[in-house]
């Protein structure tokens, strides 16, 4: 195809020029007007729809747009129109069905319409036409006035509505839950600061428990007091050497942890920078905390498995929905617990507590949690 040689430029005419560009128009003329502020399919139909009208004569169209005062005169909205007046007319002015594009500043294009002297007047929409001053004014010269229904399902004002909706929930990712896991008693024996690898023994079970859990949809997260770390009985590095060591065994047996989070920190630490009160050495909810806004976890959903009363107290501190107490070696995990820290269940270790979580079961909405003493 070639393009007609006569630019946009040319096809937008301010007032002044209005005269000049309209004595080189072909009759017969169809008006219309609007504000046209997004141009939609709805649009695009009604131009054509309005050009169809004098087509087949060799007639033009002309679309005067509102000036921007003239469209915040309408009342769509303190932000409206989007675009300038200058904008919508080259917008229109790309179309095949438009000849010419001018302007009105008035609230009507009465006067307009009396200079420019349509053939034919066309306004969108279910007008009665017979009220309109604009019909009176263009049978003057014997001009037509025509009403032509707008295409439904289209309107700028219900796309802006829809662009500016928030779509957080429409992208955002669900919070995942997750099995917070404390590691020591929990996942190897606690044998005491353990802190190298030849020094650690997973739990009876353990790691089939981790990978049901994972199986069941729960992101598998590892909060360790590590005070081992003040009181200098081994390094970060030793420690981090060990944590590499046991997720890789992990991820060989087809378990992922998402993420590890310690407390270094015990305030009767021998080594100055970490002896200190925290907020992450559990009971405190710290490493929880850290975990939910790094990963993205959905806290109320999520539980945690421990074998100390600390473990649980951080787990209810941080909003953990439900915090399992699991036996270990550790004399904490086997004394009397005070009242005061209740777990939601009780099991002999990880796996039994993962196979209880995770079983199929009918649905009784009288079932009451899972509390199973071990024998
Ligand atoms: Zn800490």
């Amino acid at each position: 195809m070639t393009l007609n040689r006569m630019t946009l430029d040319a096809k937008i005419a301010l007032p002044q020029d209005l005269a000049e560009r309209l004595a080189t128009l072909p009759r017969p003329w169809v008006m219309t007007n609007g504000v046209f502020d997004v141009l939609h399919r709805g649009h695009v139909s009604y131009l054509h729809r309005a050009a169809e009208l004098v087509a087949s004569e060799g007639g033009s169209l002309i679309v005067a747009v509102n000036t921007d005062p003239s469209a915040r005169g309408l009342g769509k909205g303190p932000d409206r129109p989007l675009n300038t007046e200058l904008d919508r007319a080259y917008v229109l002015a790309g179309l095949e069905s438009v000849a010419l594009v001018t302007f009105f500043d008035t609230h009507t294009p009465v006067e307009l319409i009396q200079a420019i002297r349509p053939d034919i007047y066309v306004k969108g929409g279910d007008y009665d036409m017979e009220t309109l001053e604009e019909t009176r004014v263009v049978r003057r010269w014997g001009g037509q006035s025509i009403a032509l229904p707008f295409v439904d399902g289209f309107s700028t004002t219900a796309l802006v509505k829809r662009i500016r909706q928030p779509v957080f929930k429409a992208v955002s990712p669900p919070l995942r839950k997750a099995a917070f896991l404390d590691r020591d008693g929990v996942i190897n024996q606690d044998k005491a600061y353990v802190h190298r690898w030849e020094d650690f023994v997973f739990m009876p079970g353990a790691v089939e428990g981790m990978r049901r859990l994972q199986e069941a949809g729960y992101a598998l997260v590892i909060v360790t007091n590590q005070s081992g770390l003040a009181r200098g009985l081994y390094t970060e590095a030793e420690y981090q050497t060990l944590t590499q060591r046991l997720l890789s065994e992990l991820e060989q047996q087809g378990v992922k942890v998402e993420g590890v989070y310690h407390c270094p920190h015990h305030p009767k630490g021998s080594v100055p920078e970490l002896a200190l009160a925290c907020d992450c050495r559990k009971p405190a909810p710290g490493l929880i905390l850290q975990a939910v806004a790094a990963l993205g976890l959905d806290v109320a959903n999520s539980i945690l498995v421990g074998d100390k009363p600390s473990d649980i107290e951080a787990a209810r501190a941080a909003g953990v929905g439900k915090a399992y107490r699991v036996d270990s070696d550790n004399p904490e995990s086997r004394t009397e617990w005070g009242g005061e820290v209740v777990p939601t269940g009780h099991f002999a270790n990880l796996l039994a507590c993962a196979t209880e979580l995770t079983a199929a079961r009918p649905t009784d909405p009288l079932a009451s949690e899972p509390s199973n003493p071990p024998a």
